[in-house]
């Protein structure tokens, strides 16, 4: 894509969470951009929030500096992947393992297993201790497989990964054969697996996260301010421009995702923008159907993968089926218009909880909105976390793909910790496989388009 045309579009379909529009969604702390601030935040996501609160709030480390933080979004805040998400914070703990071993061997592929279910605890706790209402909710998630073959394989993964004696397996109950069914709930279920997990309503928690680093008064938010260019002086720091003005910083952190090749082109086959598609289900009018208390990720009898959480109110959102769409590459890969559904599967999930799930048959549930959000699907399935290559007081935190919510937290703390305290990426606690490294982008040139993107399931 033509990083000039790597910006998030003016008129994003409209997501569920953004039902009740939070008074920051817009907010502008100064009329005009502040003539200069230590960090400039490029991106009001989870990730750039997160790296914001982790900056102003003590936790990165024990420097007293105060340092001044200005964000700068295209968008309102949380507008982009965050905003638009499916609201599962779940660990994969198995499904890419066999991958990540190959690659790296078990001790570097473990490393990001249990950064992703330490993101439990840590939201948890990020929770209770700012007493952010946001619909948090501790759960098992139940992984679901109804193709015999695909049962087969999940069990083999499983097995492998307890073979290793993993102390985060432990958590994982695994059923193969005929009781799977009566545990998932699921029609035709051949095998599941349940674990620890969390849903939640990501935009309150980001709004809420929004309004406590405000009050520090450390930090500046400008939104409908997209950052066009960002130019290093010879003299030290940098300029940012934007659609209104100019500022400079000392330092900058892109956390701005499927977007980041359109200000970092180095990064443009290694992230690319990719629509995925979520809806929301209410039940209206039949016979009240079973109350579902696990999060799931169902794998339907042709492979379709679907995510899907209950919410207390009995409703449901539920997305994914991108093996649907995968053929028509033009309607989702290399592409940042959220402003139209996916042609593809915009129907998908009429009727999904009738045909999927026992005792829904009689429900009246009913998709009432539909949306799409765009996601940065990195080349090798991993995010590129840290400072860039080559590169002084320039940080990257992006490629999520479309599983951020138990990754972007603590990789936020960790780029904090370079940033405000000069921490070397080996001592942040982040995973060895999310360095971005110039390794790893080179890689990238050399290896099949596409790499990972185009068979990604989930
Ligand atoms: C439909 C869908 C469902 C998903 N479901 C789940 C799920 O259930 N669980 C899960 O773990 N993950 C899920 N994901 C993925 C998850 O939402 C992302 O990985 C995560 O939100 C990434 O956070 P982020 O802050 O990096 O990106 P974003 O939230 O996209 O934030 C980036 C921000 O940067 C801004 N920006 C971009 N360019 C510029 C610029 N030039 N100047 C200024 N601002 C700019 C954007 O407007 C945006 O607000 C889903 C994603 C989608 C789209």
């Amino acid at each position: 894509m033509d990083p000039a045309r790597c910006l998030p579009v003016e008129n994003p379909t409209v997501p569920f969470w953004h039902r009740d529009i939070h008074e920051l969604h817009d907010y502008r702390t100064t009329e005009d951009l502040p003539a200069s601030s230590d960090v400039v935040i490029i991106g009001a996501g989870y990730a750039g929030i997160s790296t914001a609160y982790h900056l102003v709030k003590e936790e990165a480390g024990d420097s007293k500096t105060k340092l001044s933080v200005t964000i700068l979004e295209a968008r309102g805040v949380c507008s982009g992947a965050t905003g638009r998400n499916g609201g599962h914070l779940r660990p994969d703990m198995y499904s890419p393992m066999p991958k990540f071993i190959d690659r790296a061997g078990i001790e570097r592929a473990v490393e990001v297993s249990e950064f992703e279910v330490a993101h439990i605890k840590a939201i948890k706790s990020l929770v209770e201790r700012e007493k952010i209402d946001c619909d948090f909710t501790l759960t098992r998630s139940i992984d679901v497989w109804c193709n015999e073959e695909d049962a087969l394989k999940a069990k083999e993964k499983y097995d492998m990964l307890v073979s290793h004696n993993l102390e985060y397996i432990k958590d994982v109950f695994f059923v193969l054969g005929k009781d799977a069914e009566g545990i998932s709930g699921v029609k035709g279920t051949r095998a599941c697996a349940s674990f620890t997990a969390a849903t939640l309503w990501p935009y309150k928690l980001i709004l809420h996260l929004t309004k406590s680093i405000l009050e520090t008064g450390m930090v500046n938010l400008q939104t409908h301010t997209p950052v066009k260019a960002v130019t290093r002086q010879t003299s030290g720091g940098f300029i940012i421009s934007t659609a209104r003005g100019a500022t400079f910083a000392r330092k900058v952190v892109y956390a701005n995702n499927a977007y980041v090749s359109g200000l970092l082109p180095q990064y443009s086959q290694a992230i690319v923008p990719c629509k995925g598609f979520c809806t929301h289900i209410s039940v209206q009018g039949g016979t009240r159907p079973p109350l579902l208390n696990n999060s799931y990720i169902v794998r339907d009898t042709d492979g379709v993968v679907s995510y899907l959480i209950p919410r207390a109110d009995g409703s449901i959102v539920v997305g994914g089926a991108n093996l649907k769409y995968r053929p028509f590459l033009k309607q989702w890969y290399n592409n940042v218009d959220d402003s139209i559904l996916i042609d593809e599967v915009k129907d998908y999930y009429d009727g999904y909880m009738q045909r999927t799930f026992h005792g829904w048959e009689d429900s009246g549930a009913k998709v009432d909105k539909s949306w799409t959000g765009v996601m940065g699907y990195s080349w090798d399935s991993l995010p590129h976390v840290g400072a860039l290559p080559g590169e002084d007081d320039q940080y990257v935190l992006a490629g999520f793909n479309g599983h951020g919510m138990p990754v972007v937290f603590l990789s936020a703390l960790g780029v904090a910790k370079m940033v405000r305290d000069g921490v070397a990426f080996e001592d942040i606690g982040v995973p060895r496989l999310f360095q971005t490294t110039r390794e790893r982008l080179e890689k990238v040139k050399n290896g099949p388009a596409g790499g990972d993107i185009i068979v990604k399931d989930a």
